[in-house]
């Protein structure tokens, strides 16, 4: 359910944020990524749980 999706950096549910993005991991291609609208805003970092890759990029 994308009810349930929640931002990597964040925590926040992105439900109802139409500004979220989402995206496989750069580097393992394996997770899925999520990210708030505010979460880019502040630029905040994110980490993928599978492979540690940290990124904005
Ligand atoms: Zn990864």
């Amino acid at each position: 359910m994308k009810a349930d999706i929640k931002c990597v950096s964040t925590g926040q549910k992105i439900a109802n944020d139409i500004g979220s993005v989402t995206f496989k991991c750069p580097q393992c291609g394996d997770y899925e990524i999520v990210r708030s609208e505010y979460a880019r805003v502040i630029a905040a970092p994110y980490k993928c749980p599978k492979c540690s890759f940290e990124g904005p990029n």
